[in-house]
């Protein structure tokens, strides 16, 4: 039976970390970080995520706001948005929350965000900075696998990493992370020829597909740690990963839950880029 990952408990652990740095900042510098969040339309989703990010920002100390836009807003109307965030010296922090309404391109909106302000880490300059090695800010959610990791005592140097996903937000980042500790990695994806045995392989198993249970608890290999990055509606209506949770956790050494598990990380390693922006931007780091 796997130790299952408490990843409520350790983003209330990380949460604590930023709330007594920002006093520290706050201390030194005279101001708190500020993150300012932008979003554009109302997708139910997004208004959910922006309304706890903003919570989870103000209980750690930190200044700023939400920019909500209604879905007719332009193209334009966004850049100049971000334009501004870009050139106010109280903002250290600039999150774009996507999805941004059809006709506005997102990624152009994300290519506008002054790099050291683009906690969610995916202008390309920071994507760019994390392949070549020098860190910039890393997008959040495999920053927070990258912590589960390291609480669960993985050992990476020289693991079979296998990450199921390639997507610029989780994917790729997070193979450039367990690279970056010398596991090494494969990229699966939607093409993969024989996902199963890739499975099998894999000591550390990190799936971001979005497809509920895909993966068997049959294809994990005995003692593996598995992360589930997938947030998915099972047939019963009810929250669950990519990983069959039920069989899998007799076969792994550690797995996390859905929900439970990557998901609350998300939140908290981005108030953790944040204050890294703000210290970066102040000198301080
Ligand atoms: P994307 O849809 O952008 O990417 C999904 C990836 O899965 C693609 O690379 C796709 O391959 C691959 N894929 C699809 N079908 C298969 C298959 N049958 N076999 C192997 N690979 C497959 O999703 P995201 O990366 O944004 O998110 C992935 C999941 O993680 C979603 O459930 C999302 O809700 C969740 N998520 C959770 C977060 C959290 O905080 N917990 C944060 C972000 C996402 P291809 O490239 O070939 O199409």
């Amino acid at each position: 039976m796997a130790t299952i990952l408490d990843g409520k408990a350790i983003a209330k652990l990380v949460r604590g970390e930023v709330a007594r740095e920002t006093e520290t900042f706050r201390a030194r510098t005279g101001r708190a970080p500020g993150l300012h969040v932008v979003l554009a339309g109302e997708d139910p989703g997004s208004v959910i995520y922006v309304r706890n990010k903003e919570k989870a920002a103000a209980e750690v100390g930190f200044a700023g706001r939400v920019h909500r836009r209604p879905s007719t807003v332009t193209e334009q109307e966004l850049l100049e948005l971000v334009g501004s965030l870009n050139q106010d010296e109280a903002v250290d922090g600039i999150l774009v929350q996507m999805p941004v309404p059809s006709g506005i391109r997102g990624d152009r909106v994300i290519a506008t965000i002054d790099p050291s302000k683009d906690v969610d880490g995916l202008h390309p300059v920071n994507a760019g900075a994390l392949w070549s090695g020098s860190r910039g800010l890393v997008p959040c959610t495999p920053l927070g696998c990258m912590r589960l990791l390291k609480e669960a005592g993985a050992v990476l140097r020289g693991a079979r990493a296998l990450v199921v996903g390639r997507s610029n937000l989780v994917g790729k980042p997070t193979a450039a992370l367990l690279l970056a500790e010398h596991a090494t990695v494969t990229i699966a994806h939607s093409r993969t020829a024989d996902l199963e045995k890739r499975c099998r392989e894999a000591d550390i198993l990190v799936a971001a597909v979005g497809r509920p249970r895909m993966i068997r608890g049959a294809w994990i290999k005995p003692g593996a740690v598995v992360l589930d990055v997938g947030m998915n509606r099972g047939d019963d209506g009810k929250l669950c990963g990519d990983v069959e949770f039920e069989t899998a956790k007799d076969v792994a050494a550690v797995i996390t839950p859905v929900p439970g598990g990557v998901g609350p990380m998300t939140i908290a390693m981005l108030l953790g880029n944040t204050l890294r922006a703000a210290q970066a931007r102040e000198g301080l780091c």
